[in-house]
Formats: C-alpha cells, sequence, structure tokens
C-alpha cells in the first residue's frame, strides 16, 4: 500500500482491499495482535480464515510480511490473488529461474512489496538471510508468518526438517513479529510447535473447528455407483472429490464416471508423476472436474471452491475423515461431506488391523480408532455434535445441517433380532460370514445349506420378518458396537465377543437403527459441466451469464477462476444485481483494485441479463 496521510485502519483494509464487511471470529483480534508486535499461534480450521490473519496486519506495519509455507505449487495462485486485490505480492522457491529471482529481490529492496512468500529451504540459505538482516537493519520487517505451522512435528504426516530450523528467526529477529497458523488441532502438536519454533511467550488462538457450511451425510451401501450417480446429480457442474481405498477402484470410478458423461480424472500414487501433475493442475484450473482419488491426492489442495468430497469407502479414523471432507467449501459456502458405508468396510477394516504387522499397543490404537469412527456412522445423534466431541469440542442441540438433524433416523428394539442374529452364528459353529448366517435366518435353503445340514437348525427361517438389507443393517451394527468380530484368521466367520453374552441373555436390551428405505432414485438430473444450478435467492440467467465472463477471464488471463471473482461473489452479484458501483463495492470479495478492474464490465453485463 502506498503511505498515505492517514493510516488505514485493520477494518479499512477489510473493505477496500479484500471486499469483505467483517471479521470473521478470532481474525480482529489476532490482527491487533499481531499488528501491534505480539507474537501468535492460530489454530483455526481450514477455510477459516488464516490468511487475512497475517496480510492484513503485514499492510498495516512498515516493511514487507514474510509467509513461509512449504506448499510451493500454492504459491504462484496465493500471490496471484492478492495481487487481483491490489496488494503487491510475490514469491520465491524454486520454480522461479535466476532472473525472476533477481528481480524479485530487487522489488524488496526498493520497498516494492508488502508480501513475499518464500520456501522453507530457500529462506533457510545464508543469501536469504543475509537479505532478511539488510532489510532488518532499515526496519522492513514487517513480520514472519509461518504457515502450515503443525510441518514442525516429528510426529505428524507433514513432517518438514527445514521447519525446526524456523527457530531461526526467533534469535536473528527476536524484534519482528511472528504468527505461526495451522489447521491441526491436537494438543501434542500445538505445544510442539510452541517449543520449537520459541514461542512460548506468543498468544495462542483456538477458533471452533467446526466447518458449519458442510453438511455430513451418511448412506447404507446398496447400489454404491447408483448412489454416487444420484449424489453427483445434485452437484452438477461443480468441482469435488471421490476418494476410493485401492487405486484399482479409483481407475475404474473414474473411467465409468467418464461413461456417465462426467468430467472425472484418476488420481493415485500408481499414476506417473506428470499424469499426477497434469490432473492436479485441471482440477485446480479448470471448473467442474471430478478428481476420483486416493487419499494420496489432496495435502496442498488450496482449492476453495471444492464443492463436495465423497467417500465410497470408509476412511481410516475420524481425524482423517475430517481432514478429508475439510477440503470441502474452503470458501465458505454451501458444502457436502458424503459418504457410502456398508458391512463389508467393518470387516476389511477389522481384518486390515488384525494382519497389519504392527505392535499390540498400535493395534489397540486404531482398534480404537475404528471403533469411534463406526459409532460415529451409525450414530442417531448429529454428526456435527458427534464428530466434534470426538476432538473435545463442546456444543450443544443439533446442527440442523446433517443427515441426522434433517431426517432424524428411527429407532428399533432390535434385542430379539441380535439374539438370533447371535445363536445363528453360536449355532453354526462361529464359522461362517454374515452372507451365510442371513441367507440362514431367512430361511433360503440352497445346495450348501443342505449339505451343511443348516437347514435343520432350530435358527433357520427365524428371520424372515427382516429383508436382506434390513439383517446387514442389524449385523453391521452389532459389529459396529463390538458384539460380533469377524475373525481375520478365518476369512471374517463372524465370532461372539464378551460383549454379546447380557445381550443374548436378554440382560440388556439393544437399540437399533431402522434401515432406511433405499429411497428410489430421482429421475437422474443431467450432470452437464456447464451448469451447476444458480444458488435460490440468485437470478439463473445472471448466474450462468457470470459464470461465462469469470471463466472468459480465467481463460485469458490464465489463472484459476476463482482468483478472478469466488463463488460467493457470484452468488452475491446474481442474488442482489447491484446496479452502481458504490452498491458493487458492497459486494462479498470486490474491493477497490477489483471494481477498477471489472466494475464496468459487470455492471453492464448486470444491466443487460433479466
Ligand atoms: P484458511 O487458510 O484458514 O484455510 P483462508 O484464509 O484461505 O482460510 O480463507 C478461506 C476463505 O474465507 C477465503 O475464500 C477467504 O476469502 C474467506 N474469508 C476469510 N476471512 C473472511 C472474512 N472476514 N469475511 C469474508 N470472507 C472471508
Ligand atoms: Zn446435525
Amino acid at each position: 500500500m502506498s503511505a498515505t496521510p492517514n493510516p488505514p485502519s485493520a477494518l479499512d483494509l477489510l473493505h477496500r482491499v479484500f471486499g469483505y464487511a467483517a471479521f470473521r471470529g478470532p481474525q480482529a483480534e489476532i490482527v491487533d495482535h499481531v499488528a501491534g508486535g505480539g507474537d501468535a499461534l492460530v489454530l483455526m480450521p481450514t477455510g477459516g480464515g488464516k490468511s487475512l490473519c497475517f496480510q492484513i496486519p503485514a499492510l498495516l506495519r512498515p516493511g514487507v510480511g514474510i509467509v513461509v509455507s512449504p506448499l510451493i505449487a500454492l504459491m504462484q495462485d496465493q500471490v496471484d490473488t492478492l495481487r487481483e486485490a491490489g496488494v503487491r505480492a510475490a514469491f520465491l522457491n524454486s520454480t522461479l529461474d535466476f532472473a525472476a529471482v533477481v528481480e524479485t529481490e530487487k522489488a524488496l529492496f526498493a520497498g516494492a512489496l508488502d508480501l513475499l512468500y518464500v520456501a522453507p529451504e530457500r529462506l533457510l540459505t545464508e543469501r536469504f538471510l543475509n537479505l532478511l538482516d539488510r532489510l532488518n537493519v532499515a526496519g522492513k520487517l514487517a513480520l514472519f508468518a509461518i504457515d502450515e505451522a503443525h510441518c514442525v512435528s516429528q510426529w505428524g504426516h507433514d513432517f518438514r526438517p527445514e521447519y525446526i530450523q524456523l527457530s531461526v528467526l526467533h534469535e536473528r529477529y527476536p524484534a519482528v513479529p511472528r504468527i505461526a497458523l495451522t489447521a491441526t488441532a491436537d494438543d501434542l502438536t500445538r505445544r510442539e510447535i510452541l517449543a520449537r519454533l520459541g514461542l512460548e511467550e506468543a498468544r495462542v488462538f483456538i477458533s471452533s473447528f467446526d466447518r458449519p457450511n458442510i453438511r455430513y451425510t451418511v448412506v447404507e451401501r446398496d447400489n454404491p455407483r447408483r448412489q454416487l450417480l444420484d449424489f453427483l446429480a445434485g452437484h452438477a457442474g461443480e468441482a469435488g472429490i471421490v476418494y476410493c481405498l485401492s487405486r484399482k477402484k479409483v481407475d475404474e470410478t473414474a473411467a465409468w464416471l467418464v461413461e456417465q458423461g462426467i468430467a472425472a480424472l484418476p488420481y493415485h500414487a500408481g499414476l506417473d508423476t506428470a499424469t499426477r501433475t497434469k490432473h492436479q493442475q485441471r482440477f485446480l484450473r479448470e471448473e467442474g472436474i471430478v478428481m476420483v482419488a486416493t487419499i494420496a491426492f489432496g495435502m496442498g489442495i488450496d482449492k476453495p471452491d471444492v464443492r463436495f468430497v465423497a467417500h465410497l469407502d470408509l476412511p481410516k479414523s475420524l481425524e482423517a475423515y475430517y481432514q478429508e471432507t475439510g477440503r470441502a467449501g474452503r470458501d465458505g459456502e454451501p458444502a457436502e461431506a458424503w459418504m457410502t458405508y456398508g458391512l463389508n468396510d467393518v470387516v476389511i477394516h477389522r481384518q486390515r488391523i488384525d494382519e497389519s504387522e504392527a505392535g499390540e499397543e498400535q493395534k489397540r490404537i486404531e482398534r480404537g480408532k475404528l471403533d469411534a469412527l463406526l459409532a460415529w456412522c451409525e450414530t442417531a445423534e448429529c454428526r456435527r455434535t458427534r464428530l466434534l466431541a470426538y476432538f473435545a469440542e463442546a456444543r450443544e442441540g443439533r446442527c440442523g445441517n446433517c443427515d441426522t438433524c434433517l431426517e432424524p433416523p428411527e429407532m428399533w428394539d432390535g434385542t430379539v433380532a441380535a439374539q438370533k442374529a447371535m445363536s445363528a452364528a453360536l449355532r453354526t459353529g462361529q464359522r461362517f460370514g454374515a452372507g451365510h448366517l442371513i441367507d440362514l435366518l431367512r430361511g433360503k435353503t440352497s445346495e450348501r445349506m443342505q449339505q451343511l445340514g443348516h437347514d435343520a437348525l432350530p435358527t433357520f427361517g427365524v428371520g424372515a420378518d427382516l429383508d436382506e438389507a434390513g439383517w446387514r443393517s442389524v449385523f453391521r451394527q452389532l459389529l459396529a458396537a463390538g458384539l460380533l468380530h469377524a475373525d481375520a484368521q478365518a476369512y471374517g466367520a463372524l465370532k461372539l465377543t464378551e460383549a454379546a453374552r447380557p445381550v443374548l441373555k436378554g440382560e440388556t436390551a439393544l437399540s437399533l437403527r431402522r434401515q432406511r428405505k433405499a429411497k428410489k432414485s430421482a429421475p437422474a438430473g443431467r450432470w452437464s459441466r456447464q451448469g451447476p444450478s444458480a444458488p435460490a435467492d440468485a437470478d439463473p440467467a445472471l448466474f450462468a451469464a457470470l459464470r461465462a465472463w469469470r471463466a472468459e477471464q480465467a481463460r485469458a488471463q490464465g489463472k484459476p477462476a476463482y482468483v478472478i471473482l469466488n463463488d460467493k461473489t457470484l452468488h452475491e452479484l446474481a442474488a442482489h444485481r447491484p446496479a452502481s458501483p458504490e452498491a458493487l463495492l458492497e459486494t462479498h470479495g470486490i474491493g477497490a483494485a477489483k471494481a477498477e478492474r471489472y466494475g464496468a464490465e459487470l455492471l453492464a453485463l448486470i444491466a443487460a441479463t433479466c
């Protein structure tokens, strides 16, 4: 920002540069604290708005703000987004050639930068530290922001050895404020960050980890492809991620979706680097791409307008689920986390743990995590409340934005059904899986049934009152509740556990969730890449015209669409139809620079489209 007679306030900058109406949650307090020279540790969920917490203080303080980030693939987009808002930003990482580096360094010394993004390995070079020394002497270091600060943790997935050496910033520039930021909430990581970065004196800001704009839904799997297609029909033309457990399933699902006319791409560690990069790039740059992926895809996916994350297989734990679904809806607009879940998931995951090479202690921990996830899948309570409770965050009541809130499941007394299921397992020597036991209960005879003499057992046919899906639901819930155990050594044979005894003896009752009747799939809305439906309050013709205009801009400038204007901005433009430059500036995400650059075109477009 060029110097003005009256220094702008944080709120001025929020309006004028970023085009936002108000600070969110603790942002205002954090900005104040850091702009005043204090150190901070900021724990905020993905999409919470961490960037403004260092961007605005950097603009308020004299000199340049240095942002350390390991995600070099994102720097270009981050810098483009800032430049679109009129902020003087640049980056330094290994993707730049020498000439570009020299030019950026020159700008740095000319005082022509407000923010400089830099990779940690670059920051730690003698050359760069010498640059910082000179800026420091001149009083031109506004602050250090250490993004993805959990990378200092040796126990985490994203450990970066260079991050530990970032303590040098504290030693070398004790007077420059530092702000560390992460979306990783656990207490151990938090303490590691404080200790390793020498931030013991820093103020810690902890936000709620709720993602209110994400709707959680878990459906019982019957025909997963049909179910996925129906789900996608509600997201026509929108970008999203479909997670599968195996590479093979990723390839097959992506190919099948393409046959259905959906712009799907596969991503997993078995693809060569060039293909992976190409697919990731297309996902980031183009609109409406569905990425079908293993969990190899995710780290550093900063795309703000991912509208859904679908799981075709159960993730490993609630931590993994929260992280994977968290990639949806960073821009705060409505987004969906959707998962299909079935009996097989329970059996496969239990076997995976039993058969793993891990020590007993590790297996015990993993079993505990799986149990928590299964209980969450089967819960009749609010999913959001239960999810946050798992992360030790208390939340009252129902959220109204998850499947169990929107359509509370019916509960029934499943004691007798459970007893029948368990006695079927007992009578057959605990040597069979759910499929055979269900046939037995339903009185479905076959050659094998007769050979085994199972059609002569007293339990044969006692369960004709429930259909097959109903029985699968019972077995799944018994497995999830730990009353039955799938024995990996015996090909997944179901065995009773100690916990089954009181139910079997009738000492405790068992309440079960009623299996939902599979919905007759709505005549599948054609999935089209061009047209996500306009939000209810928006003018559909205008919304479509704005999207087309944005796509054209993005193409012409070679930038992702969201860098030009984000979804929420389009939504507000199509809903409020601003008719003057002043009204335009009231729109979310339109600050002075964007108004100047695009204002006339947007106003003309709005006036022309009724
Ligand atoms: P994080 O880094 O915490 O994941 P970002 O800083 O990328 O989140 O912000 C997420 C989204 O929220 C961005 O699209 C950003 O523009 C928007 N945002 C952040 N703060 C505000 C605010 N105060 N008002 C409106 N939108 C905001
Ligand atoms: Zn809820």
